[in-house]
């Protein structure tokens, strides 16, 4: 089958023909049609410091999918049938450790994530524990490709108390984005966005947002006191990680309000953990991947029903043989989600 492989220890992906992984008893095998590329695999791609100290090549990389069931394992019983259009949870567990036996798979130790810690989902087939998968039932291949970055955008936002909120969403790459759309969803009063790329605060604005700040035009914190009778909003969700951005987190939430953090910092951030933090006693939460699986379902229903619609976002499709296009176009800053397709008929 066609694959895409980090090969060597050196910046680049790779185009190649690889076999067709086999179905373990409890595992299905699923033809992808659609897959997600992210930030991540930029990572993996160009070799960062991160991706040297956590990538093993060979190993076919990609982590967001969705295609059809073409093989189901002896021991998985008949929750399942051939043809079925499926995506997963790419966050893989054992199932032994307390965090995952007690609902809180997504911070389990022993993780491995797929096309990162294992093969991943760029390529032709994919084999999947079981009790991983997810029916799209009529949800589309494409937006079931992105459900894991959509995913992240509901964790975030649907853990904190969204209905008759303000939000400030912090950060309008896809997940940003996507974080915008379910907190108009899910019944926010007031939506303020914020990003340095004009083009990213326009997607925003589409998703749902009601005040547009870009960030380099602006002070931030100095329009958010303006906006809220200096009071500061409900909930702030920081998707970018830069420390900046952090730092204007707590600053724009209300005392007793929730900042969730779910953008990744590079290194140790100073904050003003007294005056910022205690004295206003905020509540954070750091998010991790999608709880397991809670998210998964609320997501669907949120999708199946129409309340939340990606489709905005998706902003370029590729050949998986054009992956280097695809990289390229989210190096450029100015794509939202990018979509790559792999095999299949929808
Ligand atoms: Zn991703």
């Amino acid at each position: 089958m066609r694959a895409i492989q980090k090969l060597q220890r050196a910046p680049g992906l790779i185009l190649t023909d690889i076999p067709k992984p086999t179905c373990g008893l409890t595992d299905v095998v699923i033809e992808v049609h659609h897959a997600g590329v992210c930030g991540t695999d930029l990572h993996i791609a160009d070799w960062n410091e991160w991706a040297q100290g956590r990538i093993k090549p060979p190993i076919v990389v990609g982590h967001e999918f969705a295609g059809e069931i073409v093989e189901i394992g002896r021991d998985v019983g008949d929750t399942f049938h051939i043809g079925q259009r499926v995506t997963a949870e790419g966050h893989i567990v054992s199932g032994h450790t307390r965090q995952s036996r007690t609902g809180a798979g997504h911070v389990c130790p022993s993780t491995q994530i797929i096309g990162i810690d294992r093969d991943g989902a760029f390529a032709e087939y994919i084999a999947m524990p079981a009790s991983n998968v997810m029916p799209l039932g009529d949800i589309s291949t494409v937006t079931g490709a992105i459900m894991d970055p959509i995913g992240n955008a509901f964790h975030t936002v649907l853990t904190a108390d969204i209905p008759g909120s303000t939000v400030l969403v912090l950060g309008c790459g896809p997940i940003g984005c996507f974080a915008v759309g379910v907190a108009h969803a899910a019944g926010a009063a007031r939506i303020f966005a914020a990003d340095l790329v004009t083009r990213r605060l326009e997607l925003a604005r589409e998703m749902g947002a009601h005040v547009c700040i870009d960030v380099i035009q602006e002070d931030l914190v100095q329009r958010v006191m303006d906006e809220t009778h200096s009071a500061g909003v409900d909930v702030v969700c920081e998707m970018s990680g830069h420390p900046d951005a952090i730092r204007q987190a707590l600053k724009c939430a209300r005392p007793g309000g929730r900042v969730q953090l779910l953008g990744i910092p590079e290194k140790e951030v100073p904050i003003q953990i007294a005056n910022d933090l205690i004295f206003k006693g905020l509540t954070v939460y750091g998010v991790v991947g999608r709880k397991m699986f809670e998210t998964w379902y609320q997501m669907r229903s949120f999708l199946e029903s129409g309340l939340f619609d990606p489709s905005p976002v998706v902003t370029h499709t590729f050949p998986m043989q054009q992956i280097d296009d695809a990289l390229a176009a989210i190096r450029s800053g100015e794509a939202g989600k990018v979509i790559l397709e792999i095999g299949g008929s929808a």
